[in-house]
């Protein structure tokens, strides 16, 4: 069956606060709530739907549990998976875990250190600061040790016990006698989840799950040349490991904005340039937009619409090293579409004296009468 996300169900970001979470079950509740509408099965639903997101995502352990699983998070306050699996960090270890959870008995417990889960962030930037580089601080939400407990997930004063039902070795064991003899099958302990860990007086800050959730301000630099797919990475700046395990890292894609007058295209940039006619048949000095400024630029006589012109070395400092790219104009010819008398006087001069006859562009008629009548 196919569950809906509890983050979906809230109408929330996965960013949300415990606040956040609080209210907008607070609003979705009092809607859907039964008695203020009898007899109706859909809101009866969406009633049950809103009250299990909440009772997960209000709950730091299972909300972690369900950040890093979704639907498949075991039910009990599992708090003691993690990394790994969440994110792109799938890793072999991870993957561990996960077969250990449904096959049981592998034998291994998962008590060791475990890497904290990769985390994703995305930022804008606009086009200029990817051709020249940019130092700014984010925003990331993540999921750190609890500095109460210092991430045992015991309350101050207490410790961390080997778990009771299976004295600390995350497995259980269950014999059956059979025709072909006696059995014997290790499970992974229920009550502590493999952990082999029991928590007695769990720490309030985190509710025994030794970890929070904060958001964090990390100063990141954006590389000259850098473009929309560009993925950063920050070692060490991901979510907290588990039992002292290393945090995971921090992966920034870069998304440029749009410029109004370039586009890129690999290191190079394109651009259109407007000019006159009259500029295109005699020539002229204009003005080029480039990332350094505007720069002079001399046009040849009789340019023609869509000439190209390169400017060496203008465009996008390679990421790698390799030097520059260049930019590309291309030249778009405007024709006027509106002359006065003397204009038109002079056009049709030009016109004459170009043997056209007249500005009705006789030449083309001909050519078109030549080609098509012998
Ligand atoms: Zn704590
Ligand atoms: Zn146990």
């Amino acid at each position: 069956m196919s569950k809906r996300d509890y983050y979906d169900v809230l109408g929330l970001s996965r960013n949300a606060s415990a606040e956040e979470i609080k209210k907008a079950y607070r609003k979705l509740a009092r809607q859907y709530h039964p008695d203020a509408n009898p007899g109706d099965k859909n809101s009866e639903a969406k009633f049950k739907e809103v009250a299990e997101a909440y009772e997960v995502l209000s709950d730091t352990g299972k909300r972690l549990n369900y950040d890093q699983f979704g639907h498949d998070a075991p039910n009990a306050r599992g708090f003691d998976f993690g990394g790994g699996f969440g994110g792109f960090g799938a890793d072999l270890g991870g993957l561990g875990d996960i077969f250990e959870m449904f096959f049981g008995g592998s034998g291994k417990t998962r008590s060791g250190p475990q890497k904290g889960a990769d985390l994703r962030t995305d930022i804008e930037i606009t086009f200029k600061d990817s051709a020249f580089g940019i130092e700014k601080d984010i925003k990331v939400p993540r999921i750190e040790t609890c500095d109460s407990c210092k991430g045992s997930g015991a309350a101050q004063g207490t410790s961390v016990k080997n778990c009771p039902t299976c004295g600390g070795s995350g497995q259980t064991q269950t014999s059956q006698n059979t025709p072909f003899g006696r059995i014997v099958q290790s499970h992974t302990c229920s009550r502590c989840r493999g952990t082999g860990r029991f928590i007695e007086k769990p720490c309030s800050t985190c509710q025994g799950a030794g970890r929070i959730r904060r958001s964090r301000n990390i100063h990141v630099k954006v590389p000259a040349g850098a473009d929309t797919g560009t993925r950063l990475r920050i070692n060490g700046e991901g979510e907290a490991g588990l039992r002292s395990g290393p945090p995971g890292d921090l992966y920034v894609y870069i998304n440029v904005l749009p410029h109004e007058l370039f586009t890129r295209e690999g290191n190079n940039i394109n651009c259109e340039i407007a000019i006159s006619f009259t500029q295109a048949a005699l020539g002229d000095e204009i003005e080029v937009p480039t990332l350094d400024g505007t720069m002079k630029f001399k046009i040849p006589e009789g340019t023609q619409p869509g000439a190209e012109f390169r400017l060496r070395g203008r465009g996008f400092p390679d990421l790698n090293g390799y030097g520059k790219g260049d930019q590309y104009i291309k030249i778009k010819v405007v024709i006027p579409n509106r002359l006065n008398e003397r204009q038109k006087q002079l056009l049709n001069e030009f016109a004459q004296i170009s043997g056209e006859g007249s500005a009705e562009n006789k030449g083309f008629f001909n050519k078109f009468k030549d080609a098509f009548m012998g």
